[in-house]
C-alpha cells in the first residue's frame, strides 16, 4: 500500500488523512469538500467512504472484536479449525458464512433473533444438510463474556419464547447483521437506494453529474478488496471522461 501511494504522489496525487467529511457542497463549477480541519476544492469527487459491519451494541461486544469476536468468516474463519464457533444473524450473509464454516469447525451454532430466518428458501433448505450446525432462532444474544485473557468465551442469550436466559459456550463468534455504508453526509446530494448505499450509473457516475463513488459504499459492490479497487479505476475513467467535456473544462474564477 506503501508503494501504491507513493506511486501516486509521484504522478501527483496529494494525500490527507485524518480528516473527516463533513459534507460536500455545489457553487458554481466547483465541489467544496468540507472537513473536520479544512476546506477542500475539487471540479469532481469520487465517494469511497466504505461500509461499517452493524454491531449488536449488548455489553462485552466492543471490548472483545478481535478477540474472539469477527464479521468475515472467509477472513478469519481459519483461526477457528476443529473448533465451536457462534454465528450471529438470520440472513443470507449469516448462512452462507455459517455453512462456509461448517466445513472446517467441529460445530457452528446459528443464533436468530426471529422465529423465520430472513435468508432465502435455497439457504434455508441447505442447511440440513449440514450435521455439525445448530440453530437457535427466537433469541436475543444479550451479553458476550471473556476469560482471564480477556478472550471471548461464551455468549449469554434469552430465549424469547419462554423468557429464559443461557450461556452458550464456544471459542469464537461471527456477527453477520448487515452493514452500514458511511454515506449519511451526502444523502441530501445524491440518490441513495433505501439501505443508505449510493446509486450509480456507468463509469460508477451518481445522480449528481462529476460525483462518482466506489467500493463498499456503493450499491452492488460486493464487499471485497480486489473489488473496490477496481472501482476506484472505473470512477477514474468517468472522472477522466468528465472532465475532457468541454463544459466541465473552464471553470469559473471564485473569490
Ligand atoms: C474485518 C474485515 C475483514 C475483511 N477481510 C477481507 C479479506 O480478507 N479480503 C477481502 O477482499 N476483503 C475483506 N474485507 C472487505 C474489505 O475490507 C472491503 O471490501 C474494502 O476495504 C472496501 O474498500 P473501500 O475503499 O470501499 O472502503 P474502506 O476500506 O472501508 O475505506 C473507506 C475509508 O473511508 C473512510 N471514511 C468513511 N467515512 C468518511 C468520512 N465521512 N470522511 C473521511 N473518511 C471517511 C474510512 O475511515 C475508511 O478509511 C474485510 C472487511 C473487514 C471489516
Amino acid at each position: 500500500m506503501d508503494r501504491m501511494a507513493d506511486q501516486s504522489e509521484t504522478l501527483g496525487a496529494k494525500i490527507v488523512t485524518g480528516v473527516h467529511i463533513n459534507s460536500v457542497e455545489i457553487t458554481n463549477k466547483y465541489f467544496h469538500i468540507k472537513t473536520n480541519t479544512q476546506l477542500y476544492r475539487g471540479r469532481t469527487v469520487v465517494l469511497a467512504t466504505g461500509s461499517t459491519y452493524r454491531l449488536l451494541n449488548v455489553p462485552g461486544e466492543s471490548e472483545l472484536i478481535g478477540s474472539g469476536i469477527h464479521f468475515c468468516a472467509t477472513c478469519d474463519g481459519a483461526f477457528y479449525r476443529g473448533k465451536d464457533v457462534i454465528v450471529v444473524g438470520g440472513g443470507n450473509s449469516a448462512l452462507e458464512e455459517a455453512m462456509f464454516l461448517a466445513g472446517f469447525c467441529n460445530k457452528v451454532t446459528i443464533l436468530s433473533k426471529s422465529e423465520t430466518f430472513s435468508a432465502t428458501k435455497t439457504y434455508v433448505d441447505k442447511l440440513d444438510s449440514y450435521k455439525n450446525i445448530e440453530v437457535h432462532i427466537n433469541v436475543d444474544v444479550i451479553q458476550f463474556n471473556s476469560n482471564d485473557s480477556n478472550q471471548f468465551e461464551s455468549v449469554r442469550i434469552r430465549e424469547k419464547t419462554q423468557n429464559e436466559e443461557r450461556i452458550i459456550k464456544a471459542d469464537g463468534v461471527f456477527i453477520f447483521i448487515g452493514l452500514s455504508p458511511n454515506t449519511k453526509s451526502f444523502k441530501s446530494l445524491i440518490d441513495l437506494s433505501d439501505s443508505g448505499h449510493i446509486i450509480t450509473t456507468g463509469l460508477n457516475q451518481t445522480s449528481h453529474p462529476g460525483i462518482f463513488a466506489a467500493g463498499d459504499c456503493r450499491f452492488g459492490a460486493i464487499a471485497q478488496v480486489a473489488a473496490a479497487t477496481g472501482e476506484g479505476v472505473v470512477a477514474s475513467y468517468g472522472v477522466r471522461q468528465y472532465l475532457t467535456e468541454k463544459k466541465h473544462q473552464e471553470p469559473e474564477l471564485e473569490t
